[in-house]
């Protein structure tokens, strides 16, 4: 087949051609075009390829393979000689970030012989790797300085066709290995090499290149431009950033870094102070829960076959104690039913032995219900209080969006939440999981709270055949 004769090279600012379709072929990519002679500049040396239409049908992929050029369309063309349209737009775009890179490139090779090992050029960015380890802002600077510097000298953009023999007599920044002809691309005297892609004319069409941010790769450094008229759409970006930063800090524009740094420090304080506050917070809750057990709590040592003291909650939480909770929790946990067990017979019954999943030890059941608390701040508590020995709880906070639970126990108990789940869960329509010795997650806004907390009691006091019931008040 006869190769396509490349009009892209011959003038760069042409958009619409005739040409002769020479073959059309179906496959798996869609439909295929040979043409005769093409505009369309096919994907290669990191430039992408050119979109556009041949007769009204959108072109979707162009690529070359031995000098015939391919272009990927989406339905058959039914005429022996098509109009075909490049995008200009795209086509101007790639232009000035294909040539800007040459620009830099020739910028980082002046500045320090950095070699340009790599370019990208996406939607967004430019992005071309210099083989170094580090380079310093001064010369990126340097580099940026020099390549505006070119685009204002505004040099002419030379393609030349020479032979591999006659490459001795150009100075060229990147050794080219290549037999044959060869296509140059110089842009003034400032930078050589050979390259096959499409170029503007002149440098001062780039307009304007712009260094947005450096990274690591491969051991080099890989630097993100700005080119072209992409440059200017980031530049009217960050000034309307910068107005509207300046009006919510109340700063003027040399000022909004100081600015932001105070106000850094100052979250850095609140910070400090509400982890202070949270932890009397909690502190004071957890001795409000213990104190159910040990305050106006019936109290027996236990008998010689028991390890340990058999702590049962049966006194209400105190006026003052209630006013002080109201204080950090508002509106305050509602209050459930709970049965007071006379002296005595409190005594008689936390004598008995339990037996817990195989243990013969005695826990303090904790049930709680929060009303919009924090969810960490419940959960540092849980933290907390099954630091404790032989505590066993069980929690729950409403929000307006939904309903948490937490199940959790200290360590030193042998509880399996999964020997529970599904019996607890399932009839409430509650999710979650986790892991001993905390498992938490969700149920409905509509979850019926106070039976679900019952439920978890009942179980746990019939597994454990702990007697009497054990419920914390709440404030
Ligand atoms: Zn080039």
């Amino acid at each position: 087949m006869e190769i396509t004769e490349k009009l892209y090279y011959k003038d760069n600012r042409r958009i619409i051609f005739k040409a002769k379709i020479i073959e059309q072929y179906e496959d798996k990519n869609g439909w295929v075009v040979i043409l005769d002679k093409t505009l369309f500049y096919p994907e290669g040396g990191g430039q992408p390829a050119d979109r556009g239409w041949i007769n009204e049908v959108k072109v979707n992929n162009v690529q070359k393979k031995n000098d015939i050029i391919m272009h990927y369309i989406s339905k058959e063309i039914k005429t022996e000689t098509v109009d075909g349209k490049i995008d200009w737009e795209h086509r101007f775009n790639y232009m000035q970030q294909h040539t800007g890179q040459h620009l830099i490139s020739g910028a980082f090779w002046k500045v320090g012989k950095y070699k340009t090992v790599s370019v990208n050029m996406s939607i967004d960015y430019t992005t071309i790797e210099i083989e170094t380890k580090s380079i310093s802002d001064v010369e990126l600077n340097k580099v940026e300085e020099l390549a505006n510097d070119m685009i204002l000298e505004n040099v002419p953009v030379n393609n030349i066709i020479i032979n591999d023999n006659e490459l001795s007599n150009y100075d060229l920044r990147r050794a080219c290995l290549i037999k044959g002809d060869i296509r140059l691309v110089n842009l003034g005297d400032f930078d050589c090499v050979a390259c096959g892609g499409i170029h503007l004319s002149f440098t001062g069409e780039v307009r304007l290149v712009k260094i947005i941010k450096t990274e690591k790769i491969r051991g080099n450094i890989r630097v993100y431009w700005k080119i072209g008229n992409r440059a200017f759409v980031d530049y009217s970006n960050k000034t309307r950033i910068v107005s509207k930063l300046k009006i919510a800090l109340n700063s003027n524009e040399d000022d909004l870094d100081k600015k932001v740094d105070q106000l850094k420090n100052e979250i850095e304080d609140i910070k400090h102070s509400k982890k202070t506050l949270e932890k009397k917070i909690i502190e004071f809750y957890k001795e409000d829960l213990l104190r159910k057990f040990t305050g106006s709590v019936q109290h027996k040592e236990s008998s010689a076959d028991t390890t340990m003291p058999v702590l049962v909650a049966s006194g209400d939480i105190s006026a003052a104690n209630a006013k002080n909770c109201a204080q950090f929790f508002s509106p305050g946990p509602q209050s459930f039913g709970r049965s007071s067990l006379p002296a005595g017979h409190a005594a008689e019954k936390v004598t008995s032995r339990l037996n817990w999943l195989g243990n013969d030890i005695e826990s303090k059941v904790i049930i709680k219900k929060w009303i919009n608390e924090d969810d960490q701040l419940v959960l540092n508590l849980v933290k907390s209080l099954i630091i404790e020995k032989n505590i066993i709880l069980c929690m729950l906070n409403k929000t307006d969006k939904n309903i948490k639970w937490i199940i959790a126990c200290s360590e030193d108990i042998d509880f399996n939440f999964n020997n529970i789940r599904d019996n607890l869960l399932k009839p409430f329509d509650c999710k979650g999981g986790g892991k001993h010795p905390i498992w938490q997650g969700v149920g409905n806004i509509k979850l019926d709270e106070e039976g679900f907390l019952n439920k978890f009691e009942k179980i746990v006091r019939k597994e454990k055949n702990t007697p009497g019931e054990i419920r914390t008040p709440n404030a």
